[in-house]
Protein backbone atom coordinates (compact mmCIF):
# COMPACT_ATOMS: atom_id res chain seq x y z
CA UNK A 1 0.00 0.00 0.00
CA UNK A 2 2.82 2.45 1.12
CA UNK A 3 5.14 1.71 -2.14
CA UNK A 4 1.40 1.98 -4.54
CA UNK A 5 0.86 5.35 -2.64
CA UNK A 6 4.16 6.74 -3.53
CA UNK A 7 4.17 5.79 -7.24
CA UNK A 8 0.57 7.20 -7.95
CA UNK A 9 0.82 11.22 -8.24
CA UNK A 10 0.11 12.76 -5.04
CA UNK A 11 -1.41 16.20 -4.49
CA UNK A 12 1.87 17.98 -2.75
CA UNK A 13 4.42 18.02 -5.58
CA UNK A 14 7.97 17.36 -4.15
CA UNK A 15 10.47 20.52 -4.74
CA UNK A 16 11.74 19.68 -8.17
CA UNK A 17 15.14 21.69 -8.60
CA UNK A 18 16.32 21.72 -12.09
CA UNK A 19 19.20 19.39 -12.82
CA UNK A 20 21.49 22.48 -13.78
CA UNK A 21 20.66 25.90 -12.71
CA UNK A 22 22.61 27.22 -15.12
CA UNK A 23 21.29 25.64 -18.31
CA UNK A 24 17.58 26.55 -17.52
CA UNK A 25 18.30 30.28 -16.58
CA UNK A 26 18.03 31.64 -20.48
CA UNK A 27 17.76 35.18 -19.51
CA UNK A 28 21.34 35.00 -17.30
CA UNK A 29 22.91 33.39 -20.71
CA UNK A 30 21.40 35.83 -22.67
CA UNK A 31 22.78 39.18 -20.65
CA UNK A 32 26.29 37.78 -20.31
CA UNK A 33 26.47 37.00 -24.09
CA UNK A 34 25.60 40.52 -24.28
CA UNK A 35 28.27 41.26 -21.36
CA UNK A 36 31.23 39.47 -23.30
CA UNK A 37 30.12 40.89 -26.77
CA UNK A 38 32.81 40.73 -29.11
CA UNK A 39 35.25 38.19 -26.57
CA UNK A 40 33.58 34.96 -28.15
CA UNK A 41 36.02 33.04 -26.89
CA UNK A 42 35.93 34.12 -23.14
CA UNK A 43 32.33 33.52 -23.49
CA UNK A 44 32.57 30.50 -24.85
CA UNK A 45 34.61 29.88 -21.50
CA UNK A 46 32.25 31.48 -19.01
CA UNK A 47 29.41 29.51 -20.74
CA UNK A 48 31.08 26.15 -20.70
CA UNK A 49 32.51 26.79 -17.08
CA UNK A 50 29.24 27.75 -16.05
CA UNK A 51 27.38 25.02 -17.38
CA UNK A 52 29.70 22.37 -14.90
CA UNK A 53 29.43 24.29 -12.07
CA UNK A 54 25.51 25.09 -12.67
CA UNK A 55 25.09 21.11 -12.53
CA UNK A 56 27.29 20.85 -9.48
CA UNK A 57 25.24 22.88 -7.70
CA UNK A 58 22.33 21.51 -8.08
CA UNK A 59 23.00 18.00 -7.72
CA UNK A 60 26.13 18.02 -5.40
CA UNK A 61 26.15 21.39 -3.43
CA UNK A 62 22.22 21.29 -3.15
CA UNK A 63 21.65 18.09 -1.25
CA UNK A 64 24.04 18.69 1.03
CA UNK A 65 22.86 22.13 2.49
CA UNK A 66 20.17 20.33 4.66
CA UNK A 67 22.57 19.26 7.05
CA UNK A 68 24.98 22.18 7.36
CA UNK A 69 22.06 24.12 8.13
CA UNK A 70 20.36 21.72 10.90
CA UNK A 71 23.75 20.83 12.25
CA UNK A 72 24.61 24.27 13.48
CA UNK A 73 28.42 24.88 14.02
CA UNK A 74 29.53 24.25 17.75
CA UNK A 75 31.94 26.49 19.82
CA UNK A 76 34.67 24.29 22.22
CA UNK A 77 36.11 27.45 24.15
CA UNK A 78 38.25 24.75 26.38
CA UNK A 79 40.06 21.22 25.76
CA UNK A 80 39.82 18.45 28.23
CA UNK A 81 42.74 19.91 29.99
CA UNK A 82 40.88 23.27 30.79
CA UNK A 83 43.26 24.85 28.05
CA UNK A 84 41.43 27.76 25.83
CA UNK A 85 41.51 26.31 22.39
CA UNK A 86 38.43 28.20 20.95
CA UNK A 87 38.26 25.24 18.22
CA UNK A 88 34.56 25.64 15.59
CA UNK A 89 32.68 22.18 14.83
CA UNK A 90 30.91 21.84 11.93
CA UNK A 91 29.22 19.17 10.59
CA UNK A 92 30.65 17.38 7.80
CA UNK A 93 28.49 18.89 5.17
CA UNK A 94 29.20 22.51 5.50
CA UNK A 95 32.98 21.53 4.94
CA UNK A 96 32.15 19.35 1.61
CA UNK A 97 30.07 22.49 0.56
CA UNK A 98 33.11 24.25 1.11
CA UNK A 99 35.71 22.21 -0.54
CA UNK A 100 33.49 22.24 -3.57
CA UNK A 101 32.92 26.03 -3.77
CA UNK A 102 36.39 26.51 -3.51
CA UNK A 103 37.70 23.97 -5.81
CA UNK A 104 35.57 25.80 -8.56
CA UNK A 105 37.21 28.89 -8.14
CA UNK A 106 34.76 31.14 -6.57
CA UNK A 107 37.31 32.71 -4.08
CA UNK A 108 40.38 32.42 -6.60
CA UNK A 109 39.38 32.82 -10.13
CA UNK A 110 38.94 36.60 -10.24
CA UNK A 111 42.40 37.06 -7.96
CA UNK A 112 44.89 35.36 -9.97
CA UNK A 113 45.78 34.17 -13.32
CA UNK A 114 46.35 30.36 -13.77
CA UNK A 115 42.87 29.46 -12.52
CA UNK A 116 42.03 26.47 -15.06
CA UNK A 117 45.07 27.38 -17.18
CA UNK A 118 43.21 30.74 -18.13
CA UNK A 119 46.24 33.69 -18.68
CA UNK A 120 44.18 36.58 -16.54
CA UNK A 121 42.23 36.57 -13.37
CA UNK A 122 38.60 35.88 -14.48
CA UNK A 123 36.35 39.01 -14.86
CA UNK A 124 33.71 40.09 -11.84
CA UNK A 125 30.91 39.07 -14.30
CA UNK A 126 32.11 35.60 -14.44
CA UNK A 127 33.05 35.28 -10.78
CA UNK A 128 29.78 36.84 -9.78
CA UNK A 129 27.91 34.75 -12.12
CA UNK A 130 29.48 31.71 -10.36
CA UNK A 131 28.74 33.16 -6.88
CA UNK A 132 25.10 33.46 -8.12
CA UNK A 133 24.36 29.71 -9.20
CA UNK A 134 25.88 29.26 -5.56
CA UNK A 135 23.33 31.17 -3.65
CA UNK A 136 20.45 29.60 -5.11
CA UNK A 137 20.99 27.14 -3.30
CA UNK A 138 22.74 28.26 0.31
CA UNK A 139 24.00 31.13 1.77
CA UNK A 140 26.15 30.18 4.66
CA UNK A 141 28.83 29.36 3.29
CA UNK A 142 28.75 31.66 0.30
CA UNK A 143 29.06 34.44 3.17
CA UNK A 144 32.67 33.29 3.98
CA UNK A 145 33.67 32.56 0.13
CA UNK A 146 32.37 36.23 -0.61
CA UNK A 147 35.01 37.51 2.64
CA UNK A 148 37.86 35.20 1.68
CA UNK A 149 37.61 36.52 -2.30
CA UNK A 150 37.14 40.15 -1.54
CA UNK A 151 40.12 39.83 1.22
CA UNK A 152 42.23 38.29 -1.86
CA UNK A 153 41.49 41.70 -4.23
CA UNK A 154 41.70 43.95 -1.10
CA UNK A 155 45.21 42.46 -0.49
CA UNK A 156 46.30 42.57 -3.89
CA UNK A 157 45.51 46.02 -4.06
CA UNK A 158 47.00 47.72 -1.05
CA UNK A 159 48.75 45.18 0.86
CA UNK A 160 52.47 45.29 1.16
CA UNK A 161 54.73 42.65 -1.77
CA UNK A 162 55.23 40.86 1.52
CA UNK A 163 51.81 40.22 2.56
CA UNK A 164 50.59 39.75 -0.88
CA UNK A 165 53.02 36.90 -1.25
CA UNK A 166 52.59 35.14 1.99
CA UNK A 167 48.34 35.16 2.26
CA UNK A 168 47.10 35.72 -1.70
CA UNK A 169 48.13 31.99 -2.49
CA UNK A 170 46.10 31.01 -0.01
CA UNK A 171 43.31 32.91 0.12
CA UNK A 172 43.00 31.48 -3.69
CA UNK A 173 44.21 27.96 -3.26
CA UNK A 174 41.50 25.54 -4.37
CA UNK A 175 42.59 23.14 -2.58
CA UNK A 176 40.75 23.17 0.78
CA UNK A 177 43.48 21.76 2.26
CA UNK A 178 45.71 24.40 1.92
CA UNK A 179 42.96 27.19 2.06
CA UNK A 180 43.32 30.03 4.34
CA UNK A 181 39.78 31.75 4.35
CA UNK A 182 38.76 35.68 5.30
CA UNK A 183 36.90 37.48 7.50
CA UNK A 184 36.40 41.06 8.52
CA UNK A 185 35.10 42.15 11.81
CA UNK A 186 33.56 45.77 11.62
CA UNK A 187 30.89 46.03 13.55
CA UNK A 188 31.40 47.08 17.46
CA UNK A 189 28.43 46.89 20.08
CA UNK A 190 28.61 51.31 19.52
CA UNK A 191 27.44 50.33 16.04
CA UNK A 192 27.59 48.86 12.33
CA UNK A 193 26.28 51.92 11.10
CA UNK A 194 28.46 54.82 13.22
CA UNK A 195 31.86 53.06 12.32
CA UNK A 196 33.62 56.07 13.42
CA UNK A 197 32.93 55.30 17.05
CA UNK A 198 34.81 52.18 16.64
CA UNK A 199 36.84 51.66 19.99
CA UNK A 200 39.32 49.03 19.25
CA UNK A 201 42.64 50.87 19.94
CA UNK A 202 45.58 49.38 18.41
CA UNK A 203 49.81 50.01 20.05
CA UNK A 204 52.72 49.02 18.21
CA UNK A 205 54.83 46.95 19.76
CA UNK A 206 58.49 46.18 17.91
CA UNK A 207 57.54 44.57 14.05
CA UNK A 208 53.86 44.31 15.20
CA UNK A 209 51.02 46.39 15.71
CA UNK A 210 48.47 44.86 19.17
CA UNK A 211 45.16 45.15 19.31
CA UNK A 212 42.58 45.77 22.02
CA UNK A 213 38.78 45.44 21.93
CA UNK A 214 35.56 44.14 21.41
CA UNK A 215 33.86 42.97 17.84
CA UNK A 216 30.60 42.10 18.15
CA UNK A 217 29.51 40.59 14.52
CA UNK A 218 32.33 38.13 13.23
CA UNK A 219 31.06 35.97 10.70
CA UNK A 220 33.33 33.19 9.53
CA UNK A 221 34.69 33.58 12.89
CA UNK A 222 37.20 30.58 12.52
CA UNK A 223 38.57 32.30 9.93
CA UNK A 224 42.48 32.76 9.23
CA UNK A 225 43.39 35.81 8.27
CA UNK A 226 40.74 39.16 9.47
CA UNK A 227 40.39 42.75 8.37
CA UNK A 228 39.80 44.78 11.00
CA UNK A 229 39.54 48.71 12.35
CA UNK A 230 41.37 50.01 15.32
CA UNK A 231 42.48 53.66 16.64
CA UNK A 232 46.18 53.59 17.35
CA UNK A 233 46.90 55.82 20.33
CA UNK A 234 46.67 59.46 20.05
CA UNK A 235 44.76 58.92 16.43
CA UNK A 236 41.73 61.49 15.88
CA UNK A 237 38.34 60.57 16.67
CA UNK A 238 36.00 59.31 13.84
CA UNK A 239 36.65 57.36 10.51
CA UNK A 240 39.70 59.79 10.06
CA UNK A 241 42.04 58.04 12.73
CA UNK A 242 41.06 54.13 11.84
CA UNK A 243 44.16 52.21 11.14
CA UNK A 244 43.26 49.08 8.46
CA UNK A 245 44.90 45.88 10.19
CA UNK A 246 45.56 42.40 9.14
CA UNK A 247 45.16 39.57 12.25
CA UNK A 248 46.26 35.97 11.24
CA UNK A 249 44.60 33.70 13.56
CA UNK A 250 47.90 31.64 13.96
CA UNK A 251 51.20 33.47 14.58
CA UNK A 252 54.57 32.41 12.18
CA UNK A 253 55.75 29.78 14.60
CA UNK A 254 52.40 28.10 14.72
CA UNK A 255 50.66 29.73 18.19
CA UNK A 256 47.01 31.21 18.48
CA UNK A 257 47.14 34.85 18.18
CA UNK A 258 46.01 36.92 21.41
CA UNK A 259 41.58 36.85 20.82
CA UNK A 260 38.86 34.67 22.04
CA UNK A 261 35.80 34.38 20.87
CA UNK A 262 33.12 34.98 23.70
CA UNK A 263 30.21 32.75 21.98
CA UNK A 264 28.40 32.61 18.51
CA UNK A 265 25.42 34.37 17.41
CA UNK A 266 22.69 32.30 17.66
CA UNK A 267 20.95 33.18 14.16
CA UNK A 268 17.99 33.57 12.10
CA UNK A 269 19.70 32.22 8.70
CA UNK A 270 22.79 31.20 7.38
CA UNK A 271 22.52 28.74 10.60
CA UNK A 272 25.56 26.38 9.18
CA UNK A 273 27.92 29.58 8.97
CA UNK A 274 29.48 30.16 12.51
CA UNK A 275 29.27 34.18 13.38
CA UNK A 276 30.31 34.89 16.84
CA UNK A 277 31.69 37.92 19.69
CA UNK A 278 35.22 38.08 19.67
CA UNK A 279 37.19 39.85 22.09
CA UNK A 280 40.74 41.23 20.72
CA UNK A 281 43.16 41.10 23.71
CA UNK A 282 46.74 42.54 22.36
CA UNK A 283 46.35 40.57 19.20
CA UNK A 284 49.03 41.11 16.94
CA UNK A 285 47.81 42.42 13.43
CA UNK A 286 49.89 43.71 10.60
CA UNK A 287 49.30 47.59 9.33
CA UNK A 288 47.88 48.05 5.92
CA UNK A 289 49.25 51.05 4.96
CA UNK A 290 49.08 53.96 4.88
CA UNK A 291 47.14 54.21 8.46
CA UNK A 292 45.20 57.28 7.33
CA UNK A 293 43.33 55.85 5.03
CA UNK A 294 41.98 53.04 6.83
CA UNK A 295 38.74 53.53 6.59
CA UNK A 296 39.17 54.35 2.55
CA UNK A 297 40.75 50.72 2.06
CA UNK A 298 38.16 48.95 4.41
CA UNK A 299 35.72 50.47 2.63
CA UNK A 300 37.07 48.66 -0.88
CA UNK A 301 36.50 45.41 1.25
CA UNK A 302 32.39 47.02 2.09
CA UNK A 303 31.98 47.33 -1.42
CA UNK A 304 33.22 43.68 -2.96
CA UNK A 305 31.05 42.27 -0.12
CA UNK A 306 28.01 44.65 -0.79
CA UNK A 307 28.01 42.95 -3.84
CA UNK A 308 28.23 39.60 -2.78
CA UNK A 309 25.27 40.55 -0.95
CA UNK A 310 23.43 42.10 -3.94
CA UNK A 311 24.15 38.77 -6.06
CA UNK A 312 23.12 36.64 -2.80
CA UNK A 313 19.79 38.06 -3.29
CA UNK A 314 19.89 37.84 -6.96
CA UNK A 315 20.42 34.52 -6.38
CA UNK A 316 17.09 34.21 -3.95
CA UNK A 317 14.82 35.66 -5.99
CA UNK A 318 15.77 33.40 -8.97
CA UNK A 319 15.25 30.39 -6.60
CA UNK A 320 12.20 32.24 -5.12
CA UNK A 321 11.20 32.29 -8.89
CA UNK A 322 12.29 28.83 -9.83
CA UNK A 323 10.05 26.68 -6.31
CA UNK A 324 7.38 28.61 -7.47
CA UNK A 325 6.90 28.42 -10.86
CA UNK A 326 7.69 24.50 -10.63
CA UNK A 327 4.97 23.92 -7.81
CA UNK A 328 2.45 26.21 -9.43
CA UNK A 329 2.85 23.78 -12.28
CA UNK A 330 1.75 20.69 -10.48
CA UNK A 331 0.23 21.81 -7.30
CA UNK A 332 -3.88 21.55 -8.30
CA UNK A 333 -6.75 23.38 -6.55
CA UNK A 334 -10.58 24.27 -7.85
CA UNK A 335 -9.62 21.70 -10.33
CA UNK A 336 -6.88 23.38 -12.16
CA UNK A 337 -3.46 23.97 -11.46
CA UNK A 338 -2.36 26.89 -9.52
CA UNK A 339 -0.47 28.47 -13.03
CA UNK A 340 -3.37 28.20 -14.52
CA UNK A 341 -5.30 30.04 -11.92
CA UNK A 342 -4.95 33.69 -13.36
CA UNK A 343 -3.67 35.99 -10.46
CA UNK A 344 -1.53 33.04 -9.82
CA UNK A 345 -0.55 33.37 -13.33
CA UNK A 346 0.24 37.52 -12.89
CA UNK A 347 2.37 36.90 -9.48
CA UNK A 348 4.66 34.26 -11.23
CA UNK A 349 4.93 36.55 -14.82
CA UNK A 350 5.93 39.57 -12.06
CA UNK A 351 8.30 37.38 -10.47
CA UNK A 352 10.08 36.18 -13.49
CA UNK A 353 10.49 39.68 -14.76
CA UNK A 354 11.73 40.83 -11.42
CA UNK A 355 14.16 38.23 -11.08
CA UNK A 356 15.31 38.70 -14.53
CA UNK A 357 15.86 42.57 -14.23
CA UNK A 358 17.62 41.63 -10.76
CA UNK A 359 20.29 39.09 -12.56
CA UNK A 360 21.21 42.12 -15.66
CA UNK A 361 20.84 44.43 -12.81
CA UNK A 362 23.67 42.37 -11.05
CA UNK A 363 26.01 42.07 -14.36
CA UNK A 364 25.66 45.66 -15.34
CA UNK A 365 27.13 46.32 -11.76
CA UNK A 366 29.87 43.63 -12.06
CA UNK A 367 30.88 45.03 -15.93
CA UNK A 368 31.02 48.30 -13.97
CA UNK A 369 32.95 47.09 -11.35
CA UNK A 370 36.01 45.27 -13.75
CA UNK A 371 35.88 48.45 -15.77
CA UNK A 372 36.63 50.69 -12.51
CA UNK A 373 39.20 48.13 -12.00
CA UNK A 374 41.06 49.17 -15.18
CA UNK A 375 44.79 51.06 -14.84
CA UNK A 376 42.93 53.60 -17.16
CA UNK A 377 39.56 53.84 -15.36
CA UNK A 378 38.14 57.62 -15.26
CA UNK A 379 37.16 59.09 -11.88
CA UNK A 380 33.70 58.83 -13.36
CA UNK A 381 33.62 55.17 -14.52
CA UNK A 382 34.43 54.62 -10.56
CA UNK A 383 31.89 56.54 -9.26
CA UNK A 384 29.26 55.12 -11.75
CA UNK A 385 30.78 51.46 -10.90
CA UNK A 386 30.25 52.72 -6.55
CA UNK A 387 26.78 53.84 -7.66
CA UNK A 388 25.68 51.07 -9.46
CA UNK A 389 26.72 48.57 -6.73
CA UNK A 390 24.93 50.78 -4.03
CA UNK A 391 22.17 50.35 -5.99
CA UNK A 392 22.06 46.70 -6.55
CA UNK A 393 23.22 45.77 -2.92
CA UNK A 394 20.02 47.96 -2.16
CA UNK A 395 17.43 46.63 -4.42
CA UNK A 396 18.28 42.81 -4.98
CA UNK A 397 19.11 42.05 -1.10
CA UNK A 398 15.28 43.59 -0.31
CA UNK A 399 13.69 41.74 -3.30
CA UNK A 400 15.34 38.20 -2.88
CA UNK A 401 13.25 38.38 0.36
CA UNK A 402 10.23 39.76 -1.21
CA UNK A 403 10.45 37.11 -3.46
CA UNK A 404 11.26 34.50 -1.12
CA UNK A 405 8.23 35.39 0.41
CA UNK A 406 6.38 35.38 -2.20
CA UNK A 407 7.70 31.70 -2.97
CA UNK A 408 6.70 30.57 0.12
CA UNK A 409 2.99 31.79 0.04
CA UNK A 410 2.73 29.93 -3.42
CA UNK A 411 3.34 26.96 -1.70
CA UNK A 412 0.78 27.91 1.06
CA UNK A 413 1.54 25.73 4.32
CA UNK A 414 4.29 23.52 3.29
CA UNK A 415 6.42 26.52 2.14
CA UNK A 416 6.31 27.61 6.07
CA UNK A 417 7.56 24.06 6.85
CA UNK A 418 11.21 23.30 6.94
CA UNK A 419 10.69 20.07 4.79
CA UNK A 420 10.42 22.55 1.88
CA UNK A 421 13.46 24.94 1.00
CA UNK A 422 11.43 27.91 1.08
CA UNK A 423 11.86 28.98 4.98
CA UNK A 424 15.73 28.31 4.89
CA UNK A 425 15.54 30.36 1.65
CA UNK A 426 13.64 33.58 3.75
CA UNK A 427 15.37 33.19 6.54
CA UNK A 428 18.95 33.30 4.92
CA UNK A 429 18.08 36.38 2.41
CA UNK A 430 17.08 38.28 5.43
CA UNK A 431 20.57 38.86 6.14
CA UNK A 432 21.43 40.43 2.85
CA UNK A 433 19.69 43.43 3.99
CA UNK A 434 21.28 43.75 6.88
CA UNK A 435 24.92 42.91 6.36
CA UNK A 436 27.26 46.05 4.88
CA UNK A 437 24.24 48.25 5.79
CA UNK A 438 20.54 48.18 5.39
CA UNK A 439 18.93 50.33 3.25
CA UNK A 440 18.88 52.95 4.84
CA UNK A 441 22.98 53.19 5.43
CA UNK A 442 22.87 52.51 1.64
CA UNK A 443 20.30 54.84 0.61
CA UNK A 444 22.43 57.73 2.65
CA UNK A 445 25.53 56.32 0.48
CA UNK A 446 24.34 56.65 -2.62
CA UNK A 447 22.91 60.15 -2.00
CA UNK A 448 26.60 60.98 -0.97
CA UNK A 449 27.73 59.60 -4.47
CA UNK A 450 25.06 61.78 -6.27
CA UNK A 451 25.62 65.25 -4.33
CA UNK A 452 29.09 65.19 -3.64
CA UNK A 453 30.79 63.16 -6.13
CA UNK A 454 28.77 64.18 -9.09
CA UNK A 455 27.12 61.10 -8.94
CA UNK A 456 23.67 62.63 -10.67
CA UNK A 457 25.25 64.08 -13.70
CA UNK A 458 27.59 60.61 -14.42
CA UNK A 459 24.02 58.54 -14.04
CA UNK A 460 21.78 60.84 -16.03
CA UNK A 461 25.07 60.89 -18.82
CA UNK A 462 25.39 57.18 -18.48
CA UNK A 463 21.69 56.54 -18.39
CA UNK A 464 21.22 59.04 -21.95
CA UNK A 465 24.17 57.30 -23.34
CA UNK A 466 22.11 53.86 -23.11
CA UNK A 467 18.91 54.96 -23.85
CA UNK A 468 20.53 55.52 -27.42
CA UNK A 469 20.82 52.46 -27.61
CA UNK A 470 17.33 50.65 -27.74
CA UNK A 471 13.57 52.36 -29.50
CA UNK A 472 11.99 52.46 -26.08
CA UNK A 473 9.88 54.84 -25.74
CA UNK A 474 8.26 53.97 -22.62
CA UNK A 475 11.72 54.06 -20.97
CA UNK A 476 12.45 57.62 -22.32
CA UNK A 477 8.94 58.46 -20.19
CA UNK A 478 9.97 56.79 -17.24
CA UNK A 479 13.33 58.55 -17.18
CA UNK A 480 11.83 61.66 -17.67
CA UNK A 481 9.43 60.87 -14.39
CA UNK A 482 12.77 59.76 -12.23
CA UNK A 483 14.77 62.98 -13.40
CA UNK A 484 11.90 65.36 -12.35
CA UNK A 485 11.30 63.55 -8.97
CA UNK A 486 15.13 63.54 -8.35
CA UNK A 487 15.51 66.76 -9.54
CA UNK A 488 12.88 68.33 -6.86
CA UNK A 489 14.00 66.60 -4.37
CA UNK A 490 17.78 67.67 -4.51
CA UNK A 491 16.21 71.22 -4.19
CA UNK A 492 14.98 70.10 -0.43
CA UNK A 493 16.02 70.19 2.67
CA UNK A 494 18.62 67.63 4.41
CA UNK A 495 15.73 66.05 6.40
CA UNK A 496 13.73 65.19 3.35
CA UNK A 497 16.39 64.67 0.92
CA UNK A 498 17.27 61.73 3.53
CA UNK A 499 13.39 60.59 4.33
CA UNK A 500 12.86 59.99 0.44
CA UNK A 501 16.31 58.33 -0.13
CA UNK A 502 15.14 55.03 0.21
CA UNK A 503 12.68 55.85 -2.17
CA UNK A 504 14.93 57.54 -4.44
CA UNK A 505 17.08 54.24 -4.83
CA UNK A 506 14.59 52.08 -5.43
CA UNK A 507 13.57 53.61 -8.49
CA UNK A 508 16.80 54.55 -9.54
CA UNK A 509 17.60 50.78 -9.36
CA UNK A 510 14.16 49.37 -10.96
CA UNK A 511 14.96 52.31 -13.84
CA UNK A 512 18.62 51.52 -14.39
CA UNK A 513 17.36 47.64 -14.41
CA UNK A 514 14.43 48.14 -16.80
CA UNK A 515 16.95 49.69 -18.67
CA UNK A 516 19.03 46.58 -19.03
CA UNK A 517 16.74 44.31 -19.92
CA UNK A 518 15.36 46.93 -23.36
CA UNK A 519 19.46 46.48 -23.48
CA UNK A 520 18.78 42.34 -23.47
CA UNK A 521 16.01 42.43 -25.47
CA UNK A 522 17.76 44.59 -28.15
CA UNK A 523 20.70 42.53 -28.04
CA UNK A 524 18.56 39.51 -28.90
CA UNK A 525 16.80 41.17 -31.47
CA UNK A 526 19.77 42.19 -33.28
CA UNK A 527 21.26 38.11 -32.96
CA UNK A 528 18.37 36.39 -33.70
CA UNK A 529 18.15 34.74 -30.27
CA UNK A 530 14.85 33.56 -28.93
CA UNK A 531 14.19 35.73 -25.68
CA UNK A 532 11.23 37.05 -23.76
CA UNK A 533 12.72 39.80 -22.42
CA UNK A 534 10.34 42.52 -24.41
CA UNK A 535 7.29 40.45 -22.21
CA UNK A 536 9.73 40.52 -19.48
CA UNK A 537 10.10 44.29 -19.43
CA UNK A 538 6.44 45.13 -19.84
CA UNK A 539 5.89 43.35 -17.12
CA UNK A 540 9.02 44.87 -14.84
CA UNK A 541 7.57 48.32 -15.64
CA UNK A 542 4.05 47.62 -14.24
CA UNK A 543 4.89 45.68 -11.44
CA UNK A 544 7.86 47.27 -10.31
CA UNK A 545 9.23 50.44 -11.79
CA UNK A 546 5.83 52.40 -12.16
CA UNK A 547 4.92 51.70 -8.92
CA UNK A 548 8.50 52.67 -7.68
CA UNK A 549 8.17 56.08 -9.93
CA UNK A 550 5.24 56.75 -8.13
CA UNK A 551 6.56 56.03 -4.92
CA UNK A 552 8.79 58.26 -5.36
CA UNK A 553 7.12 60.98 -7.08
CA UNK A 554 4.87 60.94 -3.49
CA UNK A 555 7.40 61.36 -1.24
CA UNK A 556 8.94 64.26 -3.17
CA UNK A 557 5.49 66.41 -3.19
C1 LIG B 1 24.18 37.36 10.82
C2 LIG B 1 24.98 38.61 10.82
C3 LIG B 1 26.32 38.54 10.49
C4 LIG B 1 27.10 39.67 10.51
N1 LIG B 1 28.42 39.57 10.20
C5 LIG B 1 29.21 40.65 10.29
C6 LIG B 1 30.60 40.57 10.03
O1 LIG B 1 31.13 39.52 9.68
N2 LIG B 1 31.37 41.66 10.18
C7 LIG B 1 30.83 42.84 10.55
O2 LIG B 1 31.57 43.81 10.66
N3 LIG B 1 29.51 42.98 10.79
C8 LIG B 1 28.68 41.91 10.66
N4 LIG B 1 27.35 42.02 10.91
C9 LIG B 1 26.84 43.27 11.42
C10 LIG B 1 26.07 44.09 10.43
O3 LIG B 1 26.90 44.57 9.40
C11 LIG B 1 25.41 45.20 11.25
O4 LIG B 1 24.43 44.59 12.08
C12 LIG B 1 24.80 46.28 10.40
O5 LIG B 1 25.81 46.99 9.72
C13 LIG B 1 23.96 47.25 11.23
O6 LIG B 1 24.65 47.69 12.35
P1 LIG B 1 23.99 47.60 13.79
O7 LIG B 1 23.47 46.21 13.98
O8 LIG B 1 24.94 48.07 14.81
O9 LIG B 1 22.74 48.54 13.72
P2 LIG B 1 22.71 50.12 13.96
O10 LIG B 1 23.94 50.75 13.44
O11 LIG B 1 22.37 50.37 15.37
O12 LIG B 1 21.48 50.52 13.04
C14 LIG B 1 20.17 50.04 13.31
C15 LIG B 1 19.28 50.41 12.16
O13 LIG B 1 19.19 51.81 12.05
C16 LIG B 1 19.54 52.23 10.74
N5 LIG B 1 20.20 53.51 10.88
C17 LIG B 1 21.36 53.80 11.51
N6 LIG B 1 21.62 55.10 11.44
C18 LIG B 1 20.60 55.67 10.75
C19 LIG B 1 20.29 57.00 10.34
N7 LIG B 1 21.11 58.01 10.58
N8 LIG B 1 19.15 57.22 9.67
C20 LIG B 1 18.33 56.20 9.35
N9 LIG B 1 18.57 54.92 9.69
C21 LIG B 1 19.69 54.66 10.39
C22 LIG B 1 20.42 51.14 10.17
O14 LIG B 1 20.35 51.08 8.74
C23 LIG B 1 19.79 49.91 10.80
O15 LIG B 1 18.71 49.48 10.02
C24 LIG B 1 26.53 40.91 10.87
C25 LIG B 1 25.17 40.97 11.19
C26 LIG B 1 24.41 39.84 11.17
C27 LIG B 1 22.96 39.93 11.53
Amino acid sequence: MLSEELHVTHPIPDTALPENLYAVDSHLQLALKRRYGQDYEGCQRADAYLQEWGGVVSRQLEPLTWDADRNTPELKQFNRRGQRVDELVFHPAYHEIGRLAYSYGLAAMANRAGFRGWERPAPQVLKNCALYLHSQVEGSVACPISMTDVLARVLNKFASPEIRERFVPRLTSTDYGTLYTGAMFMTEKTGGSDVGATTTTARRNGDWWELQGDKWFCSNVGADLILTLARPEGAPEGTRGLGLFLVPRNLPDGTRNSYVINRLKDKLGTRAMASGEVTLQGAKAYLIEPLERGFAMMMEMVNGTRIGSGVAGAGSLRRAFVEAQTHAAERRAFGKTLAEQPLIARTLANLAADSAATTSLMLAASAWDDRAEMPEASRETRVFARLLIALLKRYATSHGVKGAQTAMEIRGGNGYIEDFPNARLLRDAYVQIIWEGGVNMVSFDVLRLLERENGWTIFTNQVQNELANVSAPELHADFADLKMSAENLARQDRETRECAAPALTHAMASFYAALQLAQDAAFAAEHNLATDARTLLENYRRAVLQPSLFTLNQEVQ
